[in-house]
Protein backbone atom coordinates (compact mmCIF):
# COMPACT_ATOMS: atom_id res chain seq x y z
CA UNK A 1 0.00 0.00 0.00
CA UNK A 2 1.45 3.19 -0.69
CA UNK A 3 0.46 6.18 2.21
CA UNK A 4 -2.18 7.51 -0.02
CA UNK A 5 -3.84 3.82 0.58
CA UNK A 6 -2.78 3.78 3.86
CA UNK A 7 -4.58 6.92 5.00
CA UNK A 8 -7.43 5.96 2.92
CA UNK A 9 -7.86 2.76 4.87
CA UNK A 10 -6.72 4.13 8.15
CA UNK A 11 -10.10 6.46 7.27
CA UNK A 12 -7.47 9.41 7.29
CA UNK A 13 -8.95 12.55 4.86
CA UNK A 14 -5.89 13.70 2.94
CA UNK A 15 -4.26 17.06 4.07
CA UNK A 16 -6.24 20.48 2.56
CA UNK A 17 -4.59 21.95 -0.22
CA UNK A 18 -4.51 25.58 0.94
CA UNK A 19 -2.77 28.53 -1.18
CA UNK A 20 -2.11 31.83 0.16
CA UNK A 21 -2.75 34.72 -2.10
CA UNK A 22 -0.91 38.28 -1.04
CA UNK A 23 2.62 37.13 0.44
CA UNK A 24 2.97 40.70 2.84
CA UNK A 25 2.85 40.55 6.86
CA UNK A 26 -0.61 38.40 7.05
CA UNK A 27 0.14 36.20 3.76
CA UNK A 28 3.94 35.18 5.33
CA UNK A 29 2.28 34.73 8.70
CA UNK A 30 -0.17 32.73 7.30
CA UNK A 31 2.50 30.40 5.52
CA UNK A 32 3.83 29.75 9.21
CA UNK A 33 0.36 28.95 10.37
CA UNK A 34 0.09 26.16 7.90
CA UNK A 35 3.48 24.89 8.47
CA UNK A 36 2.36 24.02 11.96
CA UNK A 37 -1.13 21.90 10.74
CA UNK A 38 -0.79 18.52 9.67
CA UNK A 39 -4.56 18.92 8.32
CA UNK A 40 -3.44 21.17 6.02
CA UNK A 41 -0.55 21.84 3.33
CA UNK A 42 0.34 24.89 1.58
CA UNK A 43 1.08 24.24 -1.88
CA UNK A 44 0.46 27.77 -3.56
CA UNK A 45 1.54 31.28 -2.78
CA UNK A 46 1.26 34.29 -5.25
CA UNK A 47 2.49 38.18 -5.08
CA UNK A 48 2.15 40.88 -7.19
CA UNK A 49 5.46 39.64 -9.39
CA UNK A 50 4.98 35.88 -9.22
CA UNK A 51 4.27 32.63 -7.91
CA UNK A 52 5.14 29.63 -6.17
CA UNK A 53 3.41 25.80 -6.53
CA UNK A 54 4.42 22.92 -5.56
CA UNK A 55 1.58 20.05 -5.38
CA UNK A 56 3.97 18.36 -2.34
CA UNK A 57 4.21 21.59 -0.56
CA UNK A 58 5.99 24.91 -0.49
CA UNK A 59 8.87 25.04 1.91
CA UNK A 60 7.86 27.83 4.09
CA UNK A 61 11.38 29.02 5.44
CA UNK A 62 12.51 29.30 1.62
CA UNK A 63 9.53 31.22 0.41
CA UNK A 64 9.69 33.27 3.08
CA UNK A 65 13.28 34.09 2.34
CA UNK A 66 13.21 34.94 -1.35
CA UNK A 67 10.18 37.56 -0.94
CA UNK A 68 12.00 39.36 1.57
CA UNK A 69 15.43 39.12 -0.12
CA UNK A 70 14.44 39.51 -3.92
CA UNK A 71 10.75 41.11 -3.55
CA UNK A 72 8.47 37.79 -4.75
CA UNK A 73 8.04 34.32 -4.49
CA UNK A 74 8.42 34.13 -8.21
CA UNK A 75 12.05 34.03 -7.68
CA UNK A 76 12.09 30.45 -5.49
CA UNK A 77 13.87 27.76 -7.38
CA UNK A 78 12.47 25.48 -9.10
CA UNK A 79 8.75 25.80 -8.02
CA UNK A 80 8.48 30.46 -8.62
CA UNK A 81 7.41 31.55 -11.77
CA UNK A 82 7.37 35.34 -12.08
CA UNK A 83 4.15 36.94 -14.00
CA UNK A 84 2.29 40.35 -13.43
CA UNK A 85 -0.81 37.80 -13.47
CA UNK A 86 -0.12 35.46 -10.89
CA UNK A 87 -3.67 34.74 -9.84
CA UNK A 88 -4.92 34.40 -12.90
CA UNK A 89 -1.64 31.82 -13.67
CA UNK A 90 -2.60 30.16 -10.49
CA UNK A 91 -6.25 29.42 -11.07
CA UNK A 92 -5.47 27.84 -14.58
CA UNK A 93 -2.39 25.81 -13.04
CA UNK A 94 -2.56 25.25 -9.56
CA UNK A 95 -4.75 22.18 -7.58
CA UNK A 96 -5.66 24.37 -4.80
CA UNK A 97 -9.01 23.34 -2.57
CA UNK A 98 -8.76 26.46 -0.71
CA UNK A 99 -7.52 29.80 -1.23
CA UNK A 100 -7.06 32.54 1.69
CA UNK A 101 -6.99 35.84 0.15
CA UNK A 102 -4.22 37.58 2.16
CA UNK A 103 -4.48 40.73 -0.45
CA UNK A 104 -4.63 44.36 0.07
CA UNK A 105 -8.44 45.34 -0.26
CA UNK A 106 -6.86 48.46 -2.68
CA UNK A 107 -9.19 49.70 -4.34
CA UNK A 108 -12.11 48.83 -2.01
CA UNK A 109 -13.26 46.52 -4.49
CA UNK A 110 -10.07 44.70 -5.33
CA UNK A 111 -10.95 41.46 -3.88
CA UNK A 112 -14.96 41.55 -5.24
CA UNK A 113 -12.55 41.77 -8.47
CA UNK A 114 -10.79 38.80 -7.89
CA UNK A 115 -13.71 36.66 -6.60
CA UNK A 116 -15.12 37.39 -9.95
CA UNK A 117 -11.61 36.27 -11.56
CA UNK A 118 -12.42 32.92 -9.71
CA UNK A 119 -16.00 32.64 -10.71
CA UNK A 120 -15.50 33.12 -14.58
CA UNK A 121 -12.55 30.94 -14.73
CA UNK A 122 -14.76 27.49 -13.27
CA UNK A 123 -12.67 27.31 -10.51
CA UNK A 124 -14.38 25.06 -7.61
CA UNK A 125 -13.42 25.62 -3.95
CA UNK A 126 -13.44 27.50 -0.73
CA UNK A 127 -11.98 31.18 -0.26
CA UNK A 128 -11.94 32.92 2.55
CA UNK A 129 -10.65 36.45 2.96
CA UNK A 130 -10.19 39.28 6.17
CA UNK A 131 -11.54 42.27 4.53
CA UNK A 132 -12.47 44.73 6.60
CA UNK A 133 -15.04 47.49 5.13
CA UNK A 134 -18.62 47.22 5.19
CA UNK A 135 -19.12 48.43 1.51
CA UNK A 136 -16.57 46.07 0.37
CA UNK A 137 -18.62 42.82 2.28
CA UNK A 138 -21.65 44.01 0.66
CA UNK A 139 -20.37 44.23 -2.59
CA UNK A 140 -19.38 40.20 -2.29
CA UNK A 141 -22.20 39.23 -0.47
CA UNK A 142 -24.19 40.54 -3.54
CA UNK A 143 -22.50 37.76 -5.39
CA UNK A 144 -23.60 35.20 -3.91
CA UNK A 145 -25.84 33.33 -6.59
CA UNK A 146 -22.92 33.77 -8.94
CA UNK A 147 -20.98 32.43 -6.30
CA UNK A 148 -23.55 29.35 -5.60
CA UNK A 149 -23.55 28.72 -9.52
CA UNK A 150 -19.77 28.80 -9.90
CA UNK A 151 -19.96 25.93 -7.23
CA UNK A 152 -17.92 28.38 -4.78
CA UNK A 153 -17.93 28.42 -1.30
CA UNK A 154 -16.80 31.86 -0.03
CA UNK A 155 -16.30 33.22 3.43
CA UNK A 156 -15.89 36.90 3.82
CA UNK A 157 -14.79 38.80 7.22
CA UNK A 158 -12.86 36.22 8.30
CA UNK A 159 -9.76 37.63 10.61
CA UNK A 160 -9.85 39.29 13.98
CA UNK A 161 -11.89 42.53 13.51
CA UNK A 162 -13.83 41.48 11.14
CA UNK A 163 -13.88 37.92 12.22
CA UNK A 164 -12.75 36.36 15.44
CA UNK A 165 -14.09 39.11 17.10
CA UNK A 166 -17.53 39.15 15.10
CA UNK A 167 -18.18 35.38 15.85
CA UNK A 168 -17.62 35.88 19.75
CA UNK A 169 -20.15 38.64 19.60
CA UNK A 170 -22.29 36.19 17.69
CA UNK A 171 -21.91 33.90 20.35
CA UNK A 172 -22.83 36.34 23.23
CA UNK A 173 -25.29 37.37 21.92
CA UNK A 174 -27.26 34.02 22.88
CA UNK A 175 -27.55 35.02 26.71
CA UNK A 176 -29.70 37.78 25.45
CA UNK A 177 -33.59 38.02 24.11
CA UNK A 178 -32.72 41.66 22.59
CA UNK A 179 -28.98 43.36 21.65
CA UNK A 180 -28.41 46.69 22.79
CA UNK A 181 -25.36 47.71 21.87
CA UNK A 182 -21.75 45.76 20.54
CA UNK A 183 -18.89 47.50 21.10
CA UNK A 184 -15.57 46.11 19.52
CA UNK A 185 -12.11 48.31 20.56
CA UNK A 186 -8.56 47.00 19.57
CA UNK A 187 -5.39 47.26 19.93
CA UNK A 188 -2.53 46.70 17.36
CA UNK A 189 1.33 46.57 17.98
CA UNK A 190 3.78 45.55 15.43
CA UNK A 191 7.39 46.47 15.17
CA UNK A 192 7.23 48.57 11.60
CA UNK A 193 4.56 49.85 9.57
CA UNK A 194 6.50 48.49 6.78
CA UNK A 195 5.86 44.66 7.55
CA UNK A 196 1.86 45.56 6.80
CA UNK A 197 1.52 48.17 4.00
CA UNK A 198 -1.81 47.34 3.45
CA UNK A 199 -3.02 47.11 6.72
CA UNK A 200 -1.68 50.33 7.88
CA UNK A 201 -2.70 52.45 4.54
CA UNK A 202 -6.48 50.67 4.95
CA UNK A 203 -6.89 52.02 8.73
CA UNK A 204 -5.48 55.78 7.15
CA UNK A 205 -8.07 55.83 4.85
CA UNK A 206 -10.56 55.54 8.18
CA UNK A 207 -8.90 58.33 9.56
CA UNK A 208 -10.71 61.80 9.39
CA UNK A 209 -9.90 63.52 6.10
CA UNK A 210 -8.87 60.73 4.24
CA UNK A 211 -10.26 57.77 2.19
CA UNK A 212 -9.81 54.51 0.66
CA UNK A 213 -8.52 55.98 -2.76
CA UNK A 214 -6.47 59.11 -0.71
CA UNK A 215 -4.68 56.35 1.48
CA UNK A 216 -3.88 54.30 -1.93
CA UNK A 217 -2.39 56.86 -3.90
CA UNK A 218 -0.15 58.10 -0.27
CA UNK A 219 3.68 57.15 -1.31
CA UNK A 220 5.44 55.39 1.26
CA UNK A 221 7.27 58.48 2.31
CA UNK A 222 4.04 60.31 2.59
CA UNK A 223 2.99 57.22 5.31
CA UNK A 224 6.20 57.62 6.94
CA UNK A 225 5.65 61.74 7.42
CA UNK A 226 2.47 61.42 8.84
CA UNK A 227 3.62 58.56 11.18
CA UNK A 228 6.08 61.08 12.27
CA UNK A 229 4.04 63.49 13.05
CA UNK A 230 1.53 61.23 15.68
CA UNK A 231 4.37 59.07 16.93
CA UNK A 232 3.85 56.15 14.80
CA UNK A 233 -0.02 55.67 16.37
CA UNK A 234 -3.34 55.54 14.80
CA UNK A 235 -6.31 56.18 17.18
CA UNK A 236 -9.17 55.05 14.97
CA UNK A 237 -12.98 55.95 15.80
CA UNK A 238 -16.27 54.43 14.34
CA UNK A 239 -14.71 53.00 11.81
CA UNK A 240 -16.77 51.33 8.77
CA UNK A 241 -16.58 47.88 9.90
CA UNK A 242 -18.01 45.03 7.91
CA UNK A 243 -18.37 43.87 11.85
CA UNK A 244 -22.06 45.75 11.61
CA UNK A 245 -23.61 44.23 8.25
CA UNK A 246 -22.23 40.62 9.00
CA UNK A 247 -24.02 40.83 12.62
CA UNK A 248 -27.32 42.62 10.96
CA UNK A 249 -27.70 39.82 8.30
CA UNK A 250 -26.81 37.55 10.61
CA UNK A 251 -29.48 38.40 12.47
CA UNK A 252 -28.30 39.50 15.97
CA UNK A 253 -28.33 43.20 15.87
CA UNK A 254 -29.15 46.28 13.59
CA UNK A 255 -25.60 47.76 12.01
CA UNK A 256 -26.40 51.12 14.24
CA UNK A 257 -25.81 49.10 17.22
CA UNK A 258 -22.21 47.94 16.28
CA UNK A 259 -19.64 50.35 16.99
CA UNK A 260 -15.74 49.70 16.10
CA UNK A 261 -12.49 51.61 17.01
CA UNK A 262 -9.04 51.26 17.66
CA UNK A 263 -5.10 52.05 18.13
CA UNK A 264 -2.63 51.13 16.19
CA UNK A 265 0.91 51.52 17.14
CA UNK A 266 3.44 51.10 14.67
CA UNK A 267 6.91 51.29 16.34
CA UNK A 268 6.05 48.99 18.73
CA UNK A 269 4.91 45.25 18.80
CA UNK A 270 3.45 45.70 22.48
CA UNK A 271 -0.03 46.07 21.70
CA UNK A 272 -1.37 49.54 23.01
CA UNK A 273 -4.75 48.47 24.55
CA UNK A 274 -6.33 44.85 24.92
CA UNK A 275 -8.95 43.85 22.12
CA UNK A 276 -12.02 43.22 22.98
CA UNK A 277 -15.59 43.05 22.27
CA UNK A 278 -18.13 44.10 24.24
CA UNK A 279 -21.52 42.93 24.04
CA UNK A 280 -24.85 44.34 25.93
CA UNK A 281 -28.39 43.14 25.75
CA UNK A 282 -31.42 42.48 27.77
CA UNK A 283 -31.88 39.10 28.80
CA UNK A 284 -35.56 37.19 28.87
CA UNK A 285 -35.92 38.21 32.55
CA UNK A 286 -35.28 41.95 31.67
CA UNK A 287 -31.80 42.00 33.14
CA UNK A 288 -29.35 44.30 31.21
CA UNK A 289 -25.88 43.32 31.02
CA UNK A 290 -22.26 42.90 29.54
CA UNK A 291 -20.14 40.45 28.21
CA UNK A 292 -16.93 41.08 27.54
CA UNK A 293 -14.71 39.13 25.89
CA UNK A 294 -10.81 39.90 25.77
CA UNK A 295 -8.19 38.50 23.15
CA UNK A 296 -4.82 37.41 25.24
CA UNK A 297 -1.95 41.05 24.61
CA UNK A 298 0.69 38.41 24.24
CA UNK A 299 -1.65 37.06 20.95
CA UNK A 300 -0.54 38.98 17.56
CA UNK A 301 -2.77 40.36 15.15
CA UNK A 302 -1.36 37.93 13.01
CA UNK A 303 -2.27 35.23 14.97
CA UNK A 304 -5.95 36.83 15.42
CA UNK A 305 -6.28 37.47 11.34
CA UNK A 306 -4.51 33.88 10.42
CA UNK A 307 -5.74 31.27 12.87
CA UNK A 308 -9.49 32.28 12.47
CA UNK A 309 -9.24 32.50 8.27
CA UNK A 310 -7.77 28.83 8.36
CA UNK A 311 -10.88 27.50 10.53
CA UNK A 312 -12.87 28.95 8.13
CA UNK A 313 -11.57 27.69 5.67
CA UNK A 314 -11.83 23.83 6.92
CA UNK A 315 -15.44 24.88 7.95
CA UNK A 316 -16.09 26.09 4.16
CA UNK A 317 -14.30 23.08 2.99
CA UNK A 318 -16.53 20.69 4.77
CA UNK A 319 -19.76 22.85 3.89
CA UNK A 320 -18.02 22.86 0.04
CA UNK A 321 -18.17 18.87 0.43
CA UNK A 322 -21.94 18.95 1.38
CA UNK A 323 -22.30 20.98 -1.93
CA UNK A 324 -23.24 24.17 0.06
CA UNK A 325 -21.96 26.84 -2.44
CA UNK A 326 -22.77 30.86 -1.87
CA UNK A 327 -21.20 33.08 0.72
CA UNK A 328 -21.15 33.00 4.55
CA UNK A 329 -19.47 35.61 7.08
CA UNK A 330 -17.62 34.76 9.84
CA UNK A 331 -21.02 35.48 12.03
CA UNK A 332 -22.73 32.74 10.72
CA UNK A 333 -20.57 30.11 10.82
CA UNK A 334 -18.67 28.82 13.51
CA UNK A 335 -14.99 27.97 12.40
CA UNK A 336 -13.36 24.66 12.44
CA UNK A 337 -10.26 24.32 14.59
CA UNK A 338 -7.52 23.00 12.19
CA UNK A 339 -4.73 20.63 13.41
P1 LIG B 1 0.86 43.71 2.72
O1 LIG B 1 0.90 45.07 2.13
O2 LIG B 1 1.88 43.35 3.76
O3 LIG B 1 0.98 42.60 1.57
C1 LIG B 1 0.16 42.58 0.45
C2 LIG B 1 0.62 41.46 -0.49
O4 LIG B 1 -0.29 41.38 -1.59
C3 LIG B 1 2.01 41.68 -1.10
O5 LIG B 1 2.69 40.44 -1.10
C4 LIG B 1 1.71 42.07 -2.54
O6 LIG B 1 2.74 41.72 -3.45
C5 LIG B 1 0.45 41.26 -2.79
N1 LIG B 1 -0.35 41.77 -3.91
C6 LIG B 1 -0.74 43.04 -4.16
N2 LIG B 1 -1.44 43.09 -5.32
C7 LIG B 1 -1.48 41.83 -5.80
C8 LIG B 1 -2.03 41.23 -6.97
N3 LIG B 1 -2.69 41.96 -7.88
N4 LIG B 1 -1.87 39.91 -7.17
C9 LIG B 1 -1.19 39.15 -6.27
N5 LIG B 1 -0.67 39.65 -5.14
C10 LIG B 1 -0.80 40.97 -4.92
O7 LIG B 1 -0.63 43.45 3.27
P2 LIG B 1 -1.07 43.03 4.75
O8 LIG B 1 -0.75 44.16 5.68
O9 LIG B 1 -0.58 41.66 5.03
O10 LIG B 1 -2.69 43.03 4.63
C11 LIG B 1 -3.42 42.15 3.81
C12 LIG B 1 -4.90 42.37 4.01
O11 LIG B 1 -5.32 41.87 5.27
C13 LIG B 1 -5.35 43.83 3.98
O12 LIG B 1 -6.41 43.98 3.07
C14 LIG B 1 -5.83 44.10 5.39
O13 LIG B 1 -6.91 44.99 5.47
C15 LIG B 1 -6.27 42.72 5.84
N6 LIG B 1 -6.30 42.65 7.30
C16 LIG B 1 -7.44 42.21 7.90
C17 LIG B 1 -7.52 42.13 9.28
C18 LIG B 1 -8.76 41.62 9.95
O14 LIG B 1 -8.76 41.48 11.17
N7 LIG B 1 -9.85 41.35 9.27
C19 LIG B 1 -6.45 42.51 10.07
C20 LIG B 1 -5.29 42.94 9.44
C21 LIG B 1 -5.23 42.99 8.05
Amino acid sequence: MNSEQIKNSLNISPAIRVGVLGFGGLGQAAAKVVAGKREMILVAAADQKGYAYAADGLNTEESIATYQSQGSVGYLEPVGTLTNQSIQDLIEIAEVDGYFLALPNLPNDFIPTVAKQFIKSGWRGVLVDAIKRTTAVEQLLAMKEELQAAGITYMTGCGATPGLLTAAAALAAQSYAEIHQVEITFGVGIANWEAYRATVREDIGHMPGYTVETARAMTDAQVEALLDKTNGVLTLTNMEHADDVMLEVAGIVGRDRVTVGGVVDTRNPKKPLSTNVKVTGRTFEGKISTHIFTLGDETSMAANVCGPAFGYLKAGRQLHQRGIYGIFTAAEIMPQFVR
